[in-house]
């Protein structure tokens, strides 16, 4: 099926054509490792999942490049500020490596609670510091660089005629526009590719280099990786909105010059997602992590399945309510999967009616990635009666693929969870309650259905008695 997305550089919904036919080289900018990573950057990444996916579904060989950003390259994209990951580690009294290490596995152990695929590289910028060198040296010789004394190398904007084209910048009003300061830059929008080293302290992470000891400007490192996991042109680069005007365009300036234009065929940016008054902010307590989420009792996939009904291009308003709308939902459709399964006679799998499903959910998906149009098609196709459970089982196999849902895997563990017998002391409490309702003592009851269900336990009423089942 035709995959239309949007791209950034040409500010239209375009067809996706491969550089290579059935493959998908894809780049999405990861996290930079020096604390946790909240939800909002977490939506990130399930939105690189969900592009992925559905390239996967359509046949496409996807090779996925992630880096891990664990150089501390500094807090602002003016090249200044202070550097993260030594912030890092002053904050917890560690090393800057045990920082990206915990972190690292931190951010990957949210994405595997997130369903998140791994991607098919996870280069760490630490390891390819000869990398980025070679991509520094190979731009100095074409006259791209200059050096500012004490401070470090720096990439000349203005020798690259098509600065800026991603974020629509006006140079001239930029150039213009913005003063310079006293760093030395020749125009405003130059940006370090090499720092150097302070002379009177010693850097927690620091490298020799043609000029001088010091470490890596922040950019350098996703096109140096990008192009040695990919090959010099690919086909798919993402990352948060913010990235377009900067950190993007800047990585465009390195490598184009060297390769030639276009570098990339489809650049992809991402809404954020936010909170009613604005950002998620880690000192004001509310950038929650996927962690904080199962610790006050969602399922990470109520999270995934409210990101699932958003819109990459939109932002997002997170908020506890929302969840909540999301779990319920979520929970619902679990249900009923766990129904289909227990069918008795689920019938065979109609391959007719299978296909026509299948196409009509990823139809949506693939159309600029609409993942909230696909489930309204997967609401309809657990309404629709003529479609039998095994078909419908067969078609929820291949909608847990192209969203990442487990709504299977949910379903089953709900089933397992219903067939398991209370333990004797929980059969006598809801003997009890039983005992209590058809006296009308009613205080009783609810005192003994608190005490069951602060046991993990629940007991449902119906018709003909209740039933008491372990609680998800
Ligand atoms: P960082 O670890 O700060 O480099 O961020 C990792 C990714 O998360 C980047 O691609 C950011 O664009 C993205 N990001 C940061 N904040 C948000 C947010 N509130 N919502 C969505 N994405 C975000
Ligand atoms: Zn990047």
């Amino acid at each position: 099926m035709t995959i239309r997305l949007y791209n950034t550089m040409s500010r239209k919904i375009e067809e996706f054509k491969p550089l290579v036919p059935g493959k998908m080289g894809f780049y999405s900018c990861g996290p930079t490792v020096y604390w946790d990573a909240h939800i909002g950057n977490m939506r990130t990444f399930v939105n690189n999942d969900i592009i992925k996916r559905v390239f996967i579904e359509n046949g496409y060989d996807v090779t996925h490049v992630t880096n891990i950003t664990d150089v501390g390259h500094l807090t602002s994209d003016e090249d200044d500020g202070d550097d993260k990951m030594e912030k890092g580690a002053a904050r917890e009294n560690v090393s800057v490596w045990d920082i990206a290490k915990k972190y690292t596995d931190a951010f990957l152990n949210d994405a595997d609670l997130l369903n998140i695929i791994r991607p098919t590289f996870l280069p760490r910028a630490t390891d390819h510091i000869a990398e980025q060198i070679a991509l520094v040296q190979e731009l100095e010789k074409m006259g791209y660089t200059y050096e500012i004394p004490g401070n470090g190398i720096y990439y000349d904007t203005s020798r690259f005629a098509a600065y800026g084209a991603l974020g629509g910048q006006n140079l001239s009003e930029l150039r213009g526009g913005a003063r310079i300061d006293d760093t030395g830059k020749r125009n405003p929008t130059d940006f370090a590719l090499w720092k150097f080293s302070p002379t009177d302290a010693k850097r927690a992470m620091e490298w020799d280099s043609p000029w001088g000891v010091g470490f890596p400007g922040w950019h350098i490192e996703c096109s140096a990786m990008s192009m040695k996991y990919l090959g010099p042109h690919f086909d798919i680069h993402t990352g948060g909105q913010e990235h377009t005007k900067v950190h993007h365009t800047n990585e465009i300036a390195q490598a184009e010059p060297i390769v030639g234009n276009p570098w990339v065929s489809y650049w992809v940016h991402y809404a954020w997602l936010l909170l009613k008054d604005g950002k998620m902010s880690k000192s004001a307590g509310t950038a929650y992590t996927v962690r904080n989420l199962i610790e006050r009792g969602y399922d990470p996939m109520a999270f995934r399945y409210l990101l699932l009904q958003g819109h990459y291009r939109q932002p997002l308003e997170f908020s506890f309510e929302s969840l909540d709308a999301a779990a319920n939902g979520y929970k619902n459709i679990v249900r009923r999967v766990a129904d289909i399964l227990n069918t008795e006679n689920r019938g065979d799998v109609d391959t007719a009616v299978y296909d026509v499903w299948h196409d009509k959910i990823l139809a949506p998906a693939s159309d600029n990635f609409k993942t909230a149009e696909s489930l309204v098609v997967v609401q309809e196709l657990l309404k629709d009666a003529t479609v039998n459970p095994a078909t419908k089982i067969a078609l929820f196999e291949f909608i847990d693929r192209l969203l990442g849902a487990q709504f299977i895997d949910r379903a089953k563990k709900l089933i397992a969870l219903e067939s398991e017998t209370a333990p004797a002391e929980i059969v006598a409490m809801a003997e009890s309650r039983a005992a209590a309702k058809a006296s009308k003592d009613w205080a009783t009851a609810d005192a003994l259905r608190s005490e069951i269900d602060a046991a993990g336990w629940t007991v449902l009423d119906s018709k003909d008695g209740y039933k008491i089942v372990k609680k998800a």
